[in-house]
């Protein structure tokens, strides 16, 4: 899925630069954009030789399967990802979805309208005793989602909620089990159930979701990283794909270059790190660093990785009644599955089809010693699984893949794969993640490692705040 023309080659590198920045993941790139926007002499280095971290796509015997992402949130024009869009003159075609999910459980389903309104009116129709707790529930999640958005630090609705996890807010408003079940059924997009995840984390990502749906990039996920890596070039940015930078130079604490696994000594006013923090801090900065700072670093718990499969099915197969969601099995194990090309038909040649699915797994990295085999019982048991829903799916098998942990860290160097940064816990979630600025002058975060948090609508936001935090500190 490689494009042409986004790296330079390693001979146009300059030796210095205004800003470098670590990692062309999203967050990365929309940093690197608006910088190299407001004339800012820009490098993104990055170790793949495709930009976009989680937000990138392969190809396999005529199939585009995106590696990771599935939708994205924020996208209508008045929302984060539209309004960025918009400032860089990001011109992008998307498929809105709608519904934008179904929850699958054991015993019934539910799908989510693309629409805050729609969804609570049909809460109140199928839980009608609780129907005003449901109305009650819509208005302070939206007043809560705007007291986040615009910082009020005196809000009487953010002191009620912050310091409580989600399943606190849940039962505060609700009696009815089942109606939290399900309002707490698309955790999985922050990988900590209800009763971990802060109230505010799971706000934001909700509230960004349900507002205007989710959206689907035309032609997959690495057509959204293409376009920021484009801005970035067309503003005058450089990019430099395939590279690894192994060391941050730090002088009297304060940052002054990189160096690359080519040797190459590059320096710069300032450098974002869209990488894994603990990479950051524990292997490229040889220097002394706050300590107090890197001991609550080591106490963190990183969130947690995946199972993924990817099938290039024959036209064959009959999707017509199938569901994309999030498919509950108990104690917390779950699967996102979707059929991409029941919305994108150019992903597939020749009238083709595919499955994808994300699976939680209960084998804990340090535990897996043989990578082969949990890769193929995985396979093996997620296909007789989808066979429940996709009678005779098998038979129609023409392409499979699949990932693990080990292959999502392969790829971006996120520690065990995690795959949203620090686990999305109440006591790791706003001042709890470390922020945007670290103690290290001119040295920024942005991504999932720091706020607002993981997906790609925060980290879109989290890249554009960086960005603007450098120019207010250079004028
Ligand atoms: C399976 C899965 C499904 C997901 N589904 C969704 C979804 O549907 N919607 C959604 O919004 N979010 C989803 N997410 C979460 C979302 O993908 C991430 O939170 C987000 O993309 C992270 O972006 P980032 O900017 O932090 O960078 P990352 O995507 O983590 O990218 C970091 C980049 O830095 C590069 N890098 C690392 N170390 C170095 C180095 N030393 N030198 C140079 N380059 C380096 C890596 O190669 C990588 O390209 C999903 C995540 C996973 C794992």
């Amino acid at each position: 899925m490689a494009e042409h023309g986004l790296s330079i080659k390693k001979t146009q590198l300059q030796s210095k630069y205004d800003v470098i920045i670590i990692g062309a993941g999203i967050g990365g790139l929309v940093s690197g954009a608006f910088l190299a926007k407001s004339g800012k002499k820009t490098l993104v280095v990055e170790q793949h030789n495709i930009p976009g971290g989680y937000c990138t796509s392969f190809k396999r015997k005529g199939y585009v399967f995106d590696s990771a992402v599935h939708h994205i949130g924020g996208c209508s024009k008045h929302s984060i990802v539209g309004r960025c869009m918009k400032e860089l003159g990001i011109e992008l075609e998307f498929f809105g979805l709608d519904p934008m999910d179904s929850l699958v459980f054991p015993s019934f389903s539910i799908d989510i309208p693309a629409d805050i309104d729609s969804y609570k009116s049909s809460l109140q129709q199928r839980y009608p005793a609780e129907k005003e707790n449901i109305s009650r529930f819509f208005d302070e999640l939206i007043k809560l989602y705007r007291a986040i958005i615009n910082e009020s630090e005196n809000s009487p609705t953010l002191e009620r909620h912050r310091g409580h996890t989600y399943g606190a807010m849940l039962d505060s408003f609700f009696d009815d089990p089942e109606l939290k079940t399900v309002l707490a059924g698309q955790w999985g997009y922050l990988g900590s159930p209800a009763r971990e995840i802060s109230s505010t984390g799971m706000c934001q990502m909700l509230v960004n979701y349900l507002r205007d749906g989710a959206f689907y990039p035309k032609g997959g996920t690495q057509n959204f990283a293409n376009a920021f890596a484009r801005s970035l070039r067309d503003s005058g940015g450089d990019l430099l794909l395939s590279s690894r930078v192994e060391e941050i130079f730090l002088k009297d604490n304060r940052v002054t270059g990189v160096r690359l696994d080519s040797g190459k000594e590059i320096s710069a006013e300032y450098v974002v790190s869209n990488i894994d923090a603990r990479q950051t801090f524990f292997d490229l900065i040889k220097e002394e660093v706050d300590r107090t700072y890197l001991d609550r670093m080591r106490g963190m718990k990183v969130s947690p990785s995946y199972f993924l499969l990817y099938l290039g099915l024959d036209p064959a197969l009959d999707l017509s009644d199938f569901r994309r969601g999030f498919y509950h099995s108990p104690n917390d194990q779950w699967k996102y599955i979707s059929a991409p090309t029941k919305v994108d038909k150019s992903l597939a040649p020749k009238g083709g089809q595919e499955i994808t699915v994300v699976a939680t797994i209960e084998e804990k990295y340090d535990d897996i010693e043989d990578w082969k085999d949990l890769k193929d019982r995985h396979t093996k048991g997620t296909i007789r699984y989808l066979e429940d829903f996709v009678p005779n799916l098998s038979k129609h098998i023409e392409v499979i893949e699949a990932a693990t942990p080990r292959t999502l860290e392969r790829y971006t160097l996120n520690s065990k794969g995690a795959a949203y940064g620090w686990a999305v816990t109440l006591e790791q979630s706003g001042p709890g993640r470390p922020g945007n600025k670290t103690p290290v002058d001119n040295l920024y975060l942005a991504g999932h490692w720091t706020n607002p948090g993981p997906g790609v609508c925060a980290v879109v936001s989290s890249g554009w705040r960086v960005a603007n935090m450098i120019l207010r500190n250079e004028r």
